[in-house]
């Protein structure tokens, strides 16, 4: 132990002292870590936790995220009991108010999610709001929800305990003692330099809250975040408010209201955000607040005074701003650093840090013990960004829009816009200047449809048909009956090069990759749990050499796994290779009359077969073209070296004006990749599945010899799965449409959420794909028989389920 009193070494230090530091130190003491050093440059509290609402709301989109809440709850809850410390945690339920008809018509999407995800939810009448919440004003409401499990918590109060229990569990905690650098050999961390001294770890956990950014930069982690001002005002005691008042939020006018000390505390989420700290947080900002800023405030206060008559004549007792962390995706950042091994990072809350702070603590203890999470936490998982996001005017610019996003009607397909055009593939000018419509995923401009004049290349949101709906439909049927071309230039690539990389191959994947030159495999990285990491396509396009093609999400993801998993002494190195090709898909029963036109490889299936890859020439350039297809149609994808592709496009183009050749966007493959029923990562492949759950144990072979996760298959395969995905269909073509999140009901029983749907334009209906809970049974004609319903916004429509595709290429519509 130094002089200064802290030690010279543990097993694990938690950088930060707010409610995610304690709530890490808490749970990992709960898994009997007990050598766990806590370090806070101030005082427990004093960074974002002190000054925070305590607002704790259950229902998230994502339904592991609806998870991580819901735990925080129940843990609020019992802490007071286990430590002796007070917390200030009520479970007063919360009311949302709707003043848009399409806000009521989310209302009940939102409580068929609730369902699905078992988060207790009730539609209610605009009277049974204004009883639960009788000094609002409600004449211009038209719908209104009710979760009664939701409370608030005092998180100053809540952060003691959990730093009391920790304690309790032997974790040491040390006040005024700030990390100022981080030590590292060989890529893994070995400890942290302390103004009281150094102190070796095995493991460092960044929980430094706004500081996360700069600690994350202390060793080259990017962890991308920024502040905003964030405020609220509390006012002085008001008729009728009581400690049992629900909080009430009101997200058409941005705001949410908490009983406060017998007065309001109101405080929302303004539609431009007001960034804080462009050149660094200053020193001793602790317990600091910023000045009053009722400019900004205006749009809430005018929301509030129209919501809440009261608060006109209310005394306003205080004026919070305080500044909180926000991230490019409104999502908070949890997990080992891709860039050092045991480094990991809870970070970046998004003002949602109270709510998510004990189930995200627990998450992170977790996935530092098991060394990999232990359930899906890829919307907040590390490894969702890239080192491009860790920009300081990127960032800037981005969480102006971000902060908003709470309140903003969750529209499908909402598209952010600030920081955009970013990342452009080769095609982008030619495919704007054809009215592609762009959205964005991992920075990448992604054409999403083409709309046929200038004026109507935008989206109109709502729930219902956008405005895009015929484009799309156009798009799909051009794939599914000529040939259409798609930019796909943001798939993240990837070389594995070296006399291992075979042998290396073989551990990672589920598949086979002892495969001849040329031949290209579909396949799952799985984990020690069998369930996924990823799935991906590799080819082999040397002895030596595979080329890994996963999603454009994936790129950080996938590079990190690969390299965690190769053998330290293994001959094989990976390359990001994403930047150096772009990729032109050309999809449909043509596309091979189209290429051979431009092609002296014969392209037909005996000299170029399914699952092949070679290189092949296009006009004057040589491409590498793929036989497959994510739309169930014929086609080839093209690897083109970047500078070729304009060139490479236009040939296509022109060669394919006769044939009806025509671009085709991201909506256009969701439709056409739904109705063939293709898997996509993040949606209906996790590491909450196994290959067999997801009905793709074709791509698993447990004889080709050991590889991640074959002994955790092996004892599953002969037991039946407890989920199974099915495909869905609607019986009829005039039905609500469906997004994903769904609930699904057999036989008037809730079954399942839907991970993803769309509309299918070759068999006009919603299409959907839905984990079913199996209760063990086998998946049979019976089992399929039964009576299934997609609970669309209060209305069960009908739909058929099937194990197989309800399309196939011949166009023969499959029965269920
Ligand atoms: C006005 C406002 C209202 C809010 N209302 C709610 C709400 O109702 N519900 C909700 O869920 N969330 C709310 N939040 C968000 C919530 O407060 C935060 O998400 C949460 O407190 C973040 O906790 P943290 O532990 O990540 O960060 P912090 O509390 O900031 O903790 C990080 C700690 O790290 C310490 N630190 C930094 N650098 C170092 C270093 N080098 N060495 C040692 N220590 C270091 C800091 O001093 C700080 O104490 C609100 C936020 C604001 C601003």
């Amino acid at each position: 132990m130094a002089a200064s009193g802290i030690p010279d070494s543990a097993r694990v230090v938690v950088i930060g002292g707010g409610i995610m530091g304690c709530s890490v130190a808490y749970h990992l003491t709960k898994h009997g870590w007990r050598d766990v050093v806590l370090l806070e440059q101030g005082r427990l509290s004093c960074g974002t936790t002190w000054h925070a609402a305590g607002l704790v709301g259950q229902l998230r989109a994502h339904q592991n995220m609806t998870r991580l809440v819901q735990y925080s709850a129940e843990l609020y809850s019992r802490l007071e009991a286990e430590t002796g410390q007070a917390t200030g945690w009520k479970q007063c339920g919360s009311v949302l108010v709707a003043r848009t008809h399409e806000r009521a018509a989310l209302f009940k999407r939102i409580a068929s999610a609730a369902t699905a995800q078992g988060v207790a939810c009730e539609l209610i009448s605009i009277k049974q709001a204004a009883e639960r919440y009788p000094i609002m004003r409600t004449d211009d409401l038209v719908g209104a929800l009710w979760l009664p499990l939701d409370g608030k918590v005092n998180p100053a109060d809540i952060t003691q305990a959990l730093a009391k229990g920790a304690r309790m569990g032997g974790a040491k905690i040390f006040e005024q003692t700030r990390v100022s650098a981080i030590h590292a050999r060989n890529g893994a961390v070995t400890g942290v330099a302390t103004t009281k001294g150094d102190i070796k770890a095995d493991i460092v956990v960044n929980c430094a809250g706004q500081w996360a950014k700069q600690v994350g930069r202390m060793c080259g982690v990017a962890v991308p975040l920024h502040s905003a001002e964030h405020m609220y005002i509390v006012t002085g005691l008001i008729d009728g408010v009581h400690p049992d008042l629900p909080v009430l939020r009101d997200p058409d006018g941005y705001i949410y209201l908490k009983e406060e000390v017998g007065g309001l505390l109101m405080g929302g989420f303004e539609p431009q955000a007001k960034p804080w700290a462009m050149n660094g947080i200053p020193a001793n900002f602790e317990f600091g607040m910023l000045p009053d800023d009722w400019d900004q405030f205006e749009i809430l206060m005018q929301n509030a005074l129209i919501r809440l008559p009261a608060l006109e004549t209310a005394e306003i007792k205080t004026f919070m701003n305080g500044p909180e962390s926000f991230t490019p995706d409104n999502n908070f950042i949890l997990g080992e650093a891709p860039e050092l091994k045991n480094f990991f990072v809870g970070a970046g809350f998004n003002s949602i840090g109270i709510a998510s702070g004990g189930g995200a603590g627990r998450a992170l203890a977790e996935w530092i013990v098991e060394g990999e999470p232990t359930l899906d936490l890829w919307p907040v998982d590390i490894r969702r960004f890239a080192r491009f996001y860790d920009n300081d005017a990127l960032l800037h610019d981005r969480v102006k829009e971000v902060l908003g996003l709470h309140y903003m009607m969750p529209w499908p397909n909402r598209e952010l816009a600030s920081v955009r055009p970013f990342r452009r593939s080769p095609l982008y000018d030619r495919l704007a200047a054809k009215h592609a419509v762009f959205g964005s995923k991992m920075g990448w401009e992604r054409p999403n449809f083409f709309a046929p004049t200038q004026a109507e290349a935008k989206i109109d949101y709502s729930l219902g048909r956008q405005n895009w709906f015929p484009f799309a439909a156009a798009e799909h049927d051009a794939a599914r009956n000529a040939v259409a071309v798609f930019d796909l230039t943001s798939f993240a690539k990837f070389l594995l090069q070296g006399r291992d990389a075979q042998a290396a191959l073989q551990r990672l994947c589920a598949n086979d990759m002892d495969v001849p030159v040329g031949a290209s495999v579909y396949t799952g990285l799985l984990n020690a749990r069998g369930t996924y990491e990823s799935d991906v396509t590799v080819t082999r396009v040397a002895n030596d050499r595979f080329l890994i093609v996963t999603g454009t999400a994936q790129a950080t993801r996938d590079a990190a796994w690969i390299n965690r998993n190769l053998p330290a002494d293994a001959h094989a190195y990976l390359t990001d290779v994403t930047s150096a090709y772009a990729v032109i898909a050309v999809m449909g029963p043509r596309s091979r009359e189209l290429l051979q036109r431009l092609t002296k490889t014969a392209l037909d299936n005996t000299s170029f077969a399914f699952g092949t890859m070679r290189e092949i020439g296009i006009g004057h350039a040589n491409v590498l073209a793929a036989r497959r297809t994510y739309v169930g149609e014929l086609g080839w994808e093209l690897f083109v070296p970047v500078e070729l592709a304009t060139g490479v496009y236009d040939t296509i183009i022109q060669a394919g004006a006769e044939m009806g050749v025509r671009d085709a966007g991201y909506y256009a493959i969701e439709s056409l990749r739904l109705e063939k029923g293709y898997r996509a990562w993040g949606r209906e492949l996790s590491p909450d599945v196994t290959p067999y759950e997801a009905g793709l144990g074709f791509a698993v072979k447990l004889d080709k010899g050991d590889f991640i996760g074959r002994n955790a298959l092996m004892d599953v395969k002969s037991k039946p799965p407890v989920k199974r995905l099915l495909s869905f269909a609607a019986l009829s073509a005039d039905t609500p449409l469906a997004h994903g999140g769904e609930l699904i009901l057999r036989d008037g029983v809730p079954a399942g959420e839907v991970t993803s749907a769309a509309y299918g334009h070759s068999l006009q209906a919603v299409v959907a794909l839905c984990y079913v809970k199996t209760g063990g049974a086998a998946i049979d004609a019976a089992f399929l028989g039964a009576k299934f319903e997609i609970d669309i916004a209060g209305d069960r429509v009908p739909v058929r389920a099937s194990l197989k595709a309800l399309y196939d290429p011949t166009g023969a519509k499959v029965k269920g």
